[in-house]
């Protein structure tokens, strides 16, 4: 797979431009800091709001959507998913001129036709691989994360070379950055949350928890064994594969592993991730979760209130309390 890294990237593609970032929250905030310490000129786009004082705080000039798209070289946009068609439409769109950049950091809206942008500008995306205070954090620290581009559409010629200039701008480069497409870390990154990250994971915790409960034994202990320690497995994944993993565990444990890790994820399951998988590509998903959004988020909202019900939270919240090193 091709990499780039800090020699294939030039921050003077960005040198005099003025790069818009709208959307000051998790990614806003972390990407905004980095460009502006890597010598990058930054304007918030914002609506009035915490995000819009937030930025000012930090010490950035701030402007409404429709100005920083007009000021602007590059716009990247970080507002979540879901709102990002509206805000293009009606405040970015009217006022983007040809040889202007669009840039994401998620491809959905632009790989499901939410966001059709004019054919004369660029379109790309600089993804960062992780959550962004360390995307701030570690740029601080000298490092960076590692980042994914991706070139939609190159109306100008130098759509890769912008775009790269501003994965060196946020840190990736010093990562290293893989070169994708908009479809493939669209449909990947939301099998990934789907089948194994969040809905997968989660289901697996609670099926566990429940099945211990069932059987008579405590909630408490329930909880610890099957939602509190999986950090630590998950932390020696992320360290050293899953190798690392089964060398810290007991021989026990690995054996266990072994002999029943196939028996709970089974050929079934694996048959049921590829309709999800299939679900994703052919856009069912995207556009359930399109109208989910234009109805009010009625299926969401039911569901998250039952979730919230289920006893492994109620256990949970109590036995938090005691964990005075986990932050409120
Ligand atoms: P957040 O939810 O953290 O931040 C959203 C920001 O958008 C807030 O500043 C919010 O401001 C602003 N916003 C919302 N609606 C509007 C509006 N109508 N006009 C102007 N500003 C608005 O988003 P994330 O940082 O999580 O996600 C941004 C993008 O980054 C998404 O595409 C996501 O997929 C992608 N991404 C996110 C990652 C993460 O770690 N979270 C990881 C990799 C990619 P206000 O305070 O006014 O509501
Ligand atoms: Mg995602
Ligand atoms: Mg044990």
């Amino acid at each position: 797979m091709k990499l780039f890294y800090e020699n294939d990237a030039n921050l003077n593609e960005l040198a005099g431009k003025t790069v818009a970032v709208v959307g000051y929250g998790s990614q806003g905030h972390a990407q905004a800091q980095n460009l502006r310490d890597s010598g990058v000129q930054v304007l918030i786009g914002a609506r009035p709001g915490p995000s819009w004082k937030q930025a000012e705080a930090d010490g950035f000039e701030v402007v409404s959507v429709a100005e920083a798209t007009q000021r602007a070289a590059v716009v990247q946009i970080l507002m979540p998913d879901e709102r990002q068609a509206q805000v293009y439409r009606e405040e970015i769109a009217p006022h983007l001129r040809a040889g202007q950049m669009l840039l994401f950091s998620h491809g959905f809206n632009i790989h499901f036709g939410q966001i059709v942008p004019p054919a004369d500008v660029d379109v790309a995306m600089i993804a960062p691989k992780s959550p962004g205070h360390l995307v701030r954090r570690v740029y601080e620290q000298g490092g960076g994360v590692p980042g994914l581009l991706a070139v939609y559409q190159d109306a100008t010629g130098t759509a890769k070379s912008r775009a790269l200039a501003y994965a060196k701008g946020i840190g990736c480069t010093r990562a290293g950055v893989f070169e994708t497409s908009f479809q493939e870390e669209t449909e990947t990154d939301l099998f990934g949350e789907q089948a194994v990250l969040c809905g997968g994971a989660t289901a697996l915790v609670k099926a566990g928890f429940e099945t211990l409960t069932e059987a008579g034994y405590s909630p408490e202990i329930a909880y610890f064994e099957c939602l509190h320690e999986l950090k630590l497995i998950v932390d020696l994944m992320y360290e050293g594969g899953l190798a690392r993993m089964r060398y810290s565990i007991s021989d026990t444990a690995e054996f266990g592993d072994y002999m029943t890790g196939s028996r709970i994820v089974t050929d079934e399951t694996k048959r049921e991730m590829k309709k999800v998988l299939t679900e994703i590509q052919q856009g069912e998903f995207a556009k359930k979760w399109i109208l989910e959004n234009q109805a009010g988020r009625p299926t969401y909202n039911a569901i998250k209130r039952q979730e919230a019900q289920h006893p492994i939270e109620q256990v949970g919240a109590q036995l938090r309390e005691m964990m005075t090193w986990i932050a409120k």
